[in-house]
């Protein structure tokens, strides 16, 4: 587990906690959080540079000192491996004892990453866990790379996904993330016909997909299968990112206004954009 996050009302509807497990399968250019990509190998690199002696290497593992930690992100900085040593193996009996005092207060409980279904075993436990313990409701957030057969076992205890469909077309969506998007259409279409996806995100990067083309290509997709899916434009922004995106400008308000325009011209009933 990267993070567990007690409050948040971006992460689906209403009030939610939210996890981030550490992991995912992924490459995307635009990622804001690449610390969380990759499982730490134990390189022992950040040691020596953390400030607060919060690390150690013993037995091959890293250990994390979270009393002393400042939180100075000198260690993701450091971290040759796009990962980072500040993470926490639990079990999802010990994560729901973290989240189940905070349930008052919440309409439910998202499960993001890294990408979630990269711990598929974890997240149906822990999600089993929750719909046994309470009426919270469940979601994940998923860059759709998830088989068939993984998504069937999830069904039981899922309430609804966002999937990340940056574009349509998969050559640029191979440039943008590493892979093409077949598995991820797969999935959002596995998903809407058990009424389960509840929107489709889209990381508007210049110069990949930042096109009325592909804003309407991608509402056409969603329409056909249920025009009541949501479907939100994300403005890409430079913080968090790594490599060549740092330098990157973020898309401008006309341009994420005309992205909706083209995405309702399809009859998408759901459309929006982040500020
Ligand atoms: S964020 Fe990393 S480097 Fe900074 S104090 Fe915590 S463990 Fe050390
Ligand atoms: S967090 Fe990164 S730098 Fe630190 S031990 Fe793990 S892989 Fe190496």
């Amino acid at each position: 587990v990267n993070k567990v996050l007690a409050q948040s009302f971006v992460d689906g509807p209403g009030n939610r906690a939210v996890v981030f497990l550490q992991g995912c399968n992924l490459r995307c250019l635009f990622c804001h959080n690449p610390q969380t990509l990759a499982l730490c190998n134990a390189c022992g690199v950040c040691v020596d540079q953390c400030p607060q002696g919060a690390l150690c290497l013993s037995d091959g593992q890293i250990h994390w000192d979270a009393e002393r930690c400042e939180e100075c992100d000198t260690c993701v900085k450091v971290c040759p491996n796009f990962s980072t040593p500040r993470t926490r193996c639990m079990t999802a009996q010990q994560l729901w004892d973290e989240i189940e005092p905070l349930s008052a207060f919440l309409s439910g409980v998202t499960v993001s990453g890294g990408e979630p279904a990269q711990q598929m075993e974890f997240l149906v436990a822990f999600l089993s866990i929750v719909k046994q313990s309470s009426d919270l409701s469940t979601f994940i957030e998923t860059n759709g790379f998830a088989s068939a057969e993984d998504l069937h076992r999830l069904l039981p205890v899922l309430d609804g996904a966002m999937i990340d469909l940056p574009v349509m077309d998969p050559e640029v969506h191979r440039g943008l993330t590493g892979q093409d998007n077949a598995l991820v259409l797969q999935t959002i279409r596995f998903l809407a016909g058990y009424g389960k996806a509840y929107a489709v995100r889209v990381t508007v990067v210049p110069g990949y997909n930042d096109t009325v083309e592909n804003a309407a290509a991608t509402a056409r997709f969603i329409a056909q299968l249920d025009p009541h899916i949501r479907l939100r434009f994300l403005r890409f922004r430079a913080h968090g990112t790594r490599g060549e995106a740092e330098e990157w400008q973020s898309p401008s308000d006309e341009l994420m206004d005309q992205l909706v325009e083209a995405a309702r011209a399809e009859g998408l009933l759901n459309v929006s954009r982040s500020i």
